[in-house]
């Protein structure tokens, strides 16, 4: 095992069991992109054909007309709402975030309004685009998307995503339907998903990946989709895009990343994290207050998780505060807590390295052990958990 840098730079060693988070470093990258990235570091290239390599690299995997990398999926929103904006105009694309044309409204369902680190409508004003919400928290139909297309409709944008409301809303097939039949392109934010193809195949026009979250690239985003759509996004690179700008070991990693995808043994390391999801489940069965299920990805990526359901009164902590021993303890040990109010969490095996899955279940069960001594339920209080939640960034760096 080589050195662990965090050590020397005082950084504490946190165990990842909460999925790919931009907050801890988003992913563990493949090898092949490890491997790839220091050999195009002292080398200069043509960017905009490194580019072209890249987008024959992500047409083949996603059978899009083209592609790009960018520095994230959120700047692949961006650039690819920016692009519907100005289409193929250089003096526009070098205005934005001002406007020339009154077509830059975008729609977007308003259970598709997610936080995924950042508000998914920022993305889309910040190009100069004009959030045109349809539908309701729960609920869209057809009707909703049928009257809000006008001649100033630029795009509508479509979020796949865990954090998305999962039901009451419009399929993705019928979005493109309805947005074809009025020339409306669709662009699908699928930063999360390991599905490469099939937003493309159901008809989107662009779909936008993370390159550091399962693909295990460098910090980077994938554009796919229709020729000029890609283009038009492309060209924001000598616009608004030049902040987000994306560095060429990136995009020389991620096309490594990629090219693994092709040959990543899917169903080894399903069965590895499976190993470590009946560990834990074996670690928590028959302990008081305590039932873990194996629960499988809402929007169906081939990935499981551990559900860890908490009954306070027995378990003795409730779901946040045994998340939040963990994170405190030693080597700290970071959860999948999103939903802690509802008294669970989960734990997710994608970010693991091999072993980190017995100290993961020893701490499980030293936590549970101490709550079963403790003279009191450890419990929080809920609200402190929202009243706190910003106070740490808002001391930074302090
Ligand atoms: C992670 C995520 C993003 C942002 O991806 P980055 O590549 O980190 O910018 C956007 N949308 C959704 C749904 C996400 O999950």
């Amino acid at each position: 095992m080589s050195e662990d840098i965090r050590q020397s730079l005082g950084l504490r060693p946190v165990i990842n069991v909460s999925g790919t988070m931009t907050g801890l470093g988003a992913s563990i990258a493949v090898p092949e992109a490890v491997a790839a990235v220091p050999k195009i570091m002292t080398q200069f290239v043509e960017m905009n054909d490194l580019q072209r390599k890249a987008g024959e690299i992500i047409a083949r995997l996603t059978g899009a007309e083209a592609g790009f990398v960018t520095a994230s999926c959120s700047s692949g929103i961006s650039l690819a709402v920016a692009g519907a904006i100005t289409g193929p105009d250089l003096l526009a694309v070098e205005r934005l975030p001002e406007t020339t044309t009154s077509k830059k409204e975008v729609i977007v369902q308003v259970g598709h309004i997610v936080n995924y680190g950042a508000p998914v409508d920022q993305a889309i004003r910040l190009v100069g685009g004009t959030m045109v919400p349809i539908g309701q928290a729960t609920s869209t139909h057809r009707f909703h998307l049928e009257n809000a297309i006008t001649e100033n409709t630029a795009a509508a944008v479509y979020v796949v995503s865990h954090h998305v409301v999962d039901y009451g809303l419009l399929h993705l097939s019928e979005f493109v339907e309805i947005a074809h039949a009025r020339g409306v392109p669709v662009i699908v934010d699928a930063a999360s998903e390991y599905d490469l193809r099939g937003f493309l195949e159901t008809g989107a026009d662009m779909a936008l990946y993370s390159g550091h979250k399962f693909l295990g690239g460098p910090t980077s985003g994938i554009v796919a989709g229709r020729k000029d759509m890609v283009r038009n996004a492309y060209i924001q690179n000598y616009g608004i895009g030049r902040g987000m700008k994306v560095g060429k070991e990136s995009i020389f990693g991620v096309m490594a990343a990629l090219e693994a995808w092709e040959t990543r043994d899917h169903e080894g390391i399903r069965a590895r994290e499976k190993s470590y999801l009946d560990l834990w489940k074996d670690t928590l069965d028959g302990r008081p207050g305590i039932n873990a299920v194996i629960d499988p990805d809402p929007t169906k990526n081939p990935l499981d998780r551990l559900k860890v359901m908490i009954d306070p009164a027995e378990a003795r902590i409730t779901a946040w505060d045994m998340a939040a021993a963990l994170a405190a303890g030693d080597p700290p040990i970071i959860v999948r807590d999103h939903e802690a109010e509802h008294q669970y969490f989960y734990l997710d095996p994608c970010n693991l390295h091999p072993g980190q899955e017995h100290i993961v279940a020893r701490r499980l069960g030293e936590e549970l052990d101490r709550a079963q001594r403790s003279n009191d339920i450890i419990a929080t209080p809920i609200e402190d958990l929202s009243r706190h939640r910003f106070d740490s960034l808002l001391k930074w760096p302090d």
